[in-house]
């Protein structure tokens, strides 16, 4: 249960006797930092996550407004809510506020019990946004990353590795005879043995920057940046080792018990096409289809080139 009372919040004013009213008034939450330039202001956001942030309109360097647009445009995602301190204000001015990405305004004088109020708004609907973006990232029976959260990492992986000119190497995993498991043995287990899998590959994600993802129904994907081929094979090996240990029984299938194939694809990209890997990795899995499952393939471009 969200605590309206808790939150982040980033106090920007030149004015000292503001700094201390505002955060009396909000001592309370969490945390509460404090900027008296924009270019304080802007070195905070970027060392720190904020809920909410209070911008003075006139600041010593620069205008509240022109700070609010910058930090919009710098982190449009997860952009702390903005409220303004203003004296009086002209409605053009507010509409510029607005404009400029703000969410609402306190006005000077400054009063306790507004402040609060406001923040706790805010704080509340920032709280919910925060939830919906991090469900949206997320497949709902697993828990595990979705498919676009997964081609949003790929996408910035791939930028990275083509800078530093290192490896991506991707493993396509697919859950062997599934239709029939789910058709013989009801979608509830089905479910449950899904749940297990994703479990399961979720311990070969052991950097920062590796990430698991159910890539859709059966289908699971594994992003090892910096990994070459070998790596991300032999990983992908041992998780159908492990998957095969579990016993997990699947009577449908000729093996008796859950297995899964993999596909496995690496590259160090020469270009902004990272699709390419994606489709090498399910070339190699659909291989490892057709032959027996229950076996990883790594894409070789001479190997595949000859049969695809
Ligand atoms: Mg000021």
């Amino acid at each position: 249960m969200y605590n309206a009372e808790g939150g982040r919040i980033l106090i920007v004013d030149d004015d000292p006797i503001i700094i201390r009213v505002l955060a009396s008034a909000l001592e309370h939450c969490d945390v509460v930092m404090f900027a008296k330039t924009g270019a304080e202001a802007f070195k905070m956001v970027r060392q720190h996550e904020f809920d909410v942030i209070l911008l003075d309109v006139t600041l010593p360097d620069m205008s509240g407004f022109d700070i609010c647009r910058q930090i919009q445009l710098r982190s449009p995602e997860s952009a702390a809510r903005i409220i303004f301190i203003t004296g009086r204000i002209s409605a053009d001015d507010e509409a510029l506020g607005l404009n400029a990405g703000a969410v609402d305004f306190i006005r000077k004088p400054l009063h306790v019990d507004v402040i609060k109020a406001r923040v706790r708004t805010h704080l509340s609907l920032k709280q919910a946004t925060d939830k919906l973006n991090r469900q949206s990232r997320l497949d709902g029976l697993t828990g595990i990353s979705n498919r676009l959260e997964f081609e949003t990492v790929l996408r910035r992986e791939w930028q990275t590795a083509r800078r530093l000119q290192r490896p991506v190497s991707l493993v396509f995993l697919d859950v062997d005879f599934f239709k029939k498991l789910n058709d013989s043995q009801g979608h509830r287990v089905g479910d449950q043995y899904l749940q297990t899998v994703a479990k399961l590959l979720s311990t070969a994600v052991k950097r920062g920057s590796d990430l698991v993802a159910r890539y859709g129904g059966e289908e699971f994907v594994l992003l090892l940046p910096g990994a070459p081929m070998q790596w991300a094979a032999s990983v992908a090996e041992n998780l159908l080792a492990e998957l095969r240990e579990m016993k997990l029984t699947h009577p449908e299938s000729p093996y008796g018990f859950l297995t899964m194939s993999a596909g496995v694809s690496c590259q160090i990209p020469v270009d902004a096409h990272y699709e390419r890997l994606v489709e090498q990795a399910d070339q190699a899995l659909y291989r490892a289809k057709k032959d027996r499952r229950n076996m990883v393939v790594k894409f070789d471009r001479q190997d595949f080139n000859s049969n695809f």
